[in-house]
């Protein structure tokens, strides 16, 4: 029996937006016992096809693969991951010398909910969040070779902790096409510290490329803090635009370890930089006020919207202790990853912390995710990094 989902009457109205996810109170039946992770076909109560997509236990029951009626085969994967690809390469990250890093499949924004694929140097890291993609793991990693041929040599499938832990799937990490490949991941000529076995996400938060490029312009002969610095990716592109001193704090003592390897990997023998391992609260509170380039890259604070009032005050108290610390005439990048809190939230967190602090602060960029890590018009969900970079008075 083919395996289907019907919704309930008037429940298609967000699938005629093209929004890719149907929650579990939409649906009526499910017809042909589909096991979780199965391709099913989806039809409005009147028995008019609507979509084709993966099925998942939980509140987004089904992620939407395809609003055409076509079979979801090799074929499929090779037409959506050409697609992909074409973009990175229209975008110039695919054929550079001095950079082999990007994102070339970002879920929703690529039109493959519940998939990410990053590429460094000649390996990608694959990460399903959905059972589905976990599923079709195999069919994905070939046609990623056909796609992308001998630029890349080994997949490495990492989706231990990203899967819904309860789903009955064997999950363990590991090289599913190839192997390790001992060359240097580059973002716009620096060697960047990539773990991806042991490392956050992929290895590396590839969405703050340009936003480190843009930081490297405002560096020279500032005093930088480089707060949540992870694997120190703008503590290079401080070092590299002429900082006076770079200090990177992150509460994880791996993370120091990679950002000190990178530093003396690219710097080696500088003595501009130096890397704590505290909480980035305590290191606020004690801290000289000495910097006058601040960076405040915090996780996301808010993973589910029970959590967004919380987050809010949690942006509000760091960007306040920041600001009440930083020079006069300093400029703090301020970020918030969490991808149920807005914008406008966001901003005004940081408006509220201006005004706590007393300081006068002025808007220069408003930032966000490049453009490998694109957001699908039809799935505002999808813009997830907002930054602002403010001049303190
Ligand atoms: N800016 C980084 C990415 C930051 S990810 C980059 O460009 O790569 C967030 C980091 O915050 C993680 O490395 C995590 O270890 C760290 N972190 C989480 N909670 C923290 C805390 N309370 N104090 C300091 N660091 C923290």
């Amino acid at each position: 029996m083919q395996k289907r989902v019907i919704l309930k009457r008037g429940k298609e109205e967000s699938l005629l937006r093209f929004h890719p996810w149907i929650f579990s109170g939409a649906i009526a039946t499910i017809e042909g016992a589909p096991e979780e992770g199965e391709v099913v076909e989806v039809f409005t109560h009147e028995g008019k096809f609507i979509a084709v997509g993966h099925i998942q236990v939980g509140s987004i029951a089904v992620r939407v693969l395809s609003f055409k009626q076509e079979p979801i085969d090799e074929n499929f994967w090779l037409k959506r991951l050409t697609v992909a690809y074409e973009l990175r390469r229209s975008l110039g990250l695919t054929d550079r010398k001095d950079h082999n890093i990007f994102r070339l499949v970002h879920g929703e924004g690529d039109n493959l909910p519940g998939l990410v694929i990053d590429v460094y140097g000649h390996t990608a890291v694959m990460q399903a969040h959905s059972v589905g993609m976990h599923c079709d793991r195999m069919a994905i990693a070939s046609a990623l070779q056909k796609v992308m041929g001998s630029a890349i040599t080994g997949i490495y499938y990492k989706s231990e902790t990203t899967l819904p832990f309860k789903a009955d799937i064997d999950r363990g990490n590991g090289y599913i096409i190839g192997g390790p490949c001992d060359d240097t991941p580059l973002e716009y000529g620096m060697k960047m510290p990539v773990d991806w076995i042991s490392g956050q996400k992929t290895g590396l938060f590839i969405d703050q490329r340009e936003n480190r490029a843009l930081l490297e312009r405002y560096s020279k002969g500032r005093s930088v803090l480089n707060m949540f610095c992870y694997t120190g990716g703008f503590s290079l592109a401080a070092l590299r635009g002429g900082a006076k001193l770079v200090h990177s704090v992150d509460s994880s003592a791996r993370a120091i370890e990679l950002t000190v390897g990178g530093v003396e990997d690219n710097f080696p023998g500088d003595k501009r930089h130096a890397a704590f391992a505290e909480d980035a609260f305590k290191y606020l509170e004690r801290m000289d006020p000495v910097y006058d380039l601040i960076i405040l890259d915090p996780p996301a604070f808010a993973k589910h919207k029970d959590a967004l009032k919380h987050a809010l005050i949690g942006y509000r108290r760091l960007n306040q202790k920041a600001m009440e610390k930083i020079q006069p005439g300093g400029i703090l990048f301020t970020f918030s990853c969490s991808q149920v809190v807005t914008k406008d939230q966001f901003r005004m967190a940081v408006f509220t912390a201006a005004a706590q602090a007393g300081r006068s602060v002025k808007i220069l960029y408003q930032l966000h995710q490049p453009a490998d890590h694109p957001i699908n018009i039809f799935h505002p969900e999808g813009e997830y990094l907002k930054g602002l970079v403010l001049q303190v008075e």
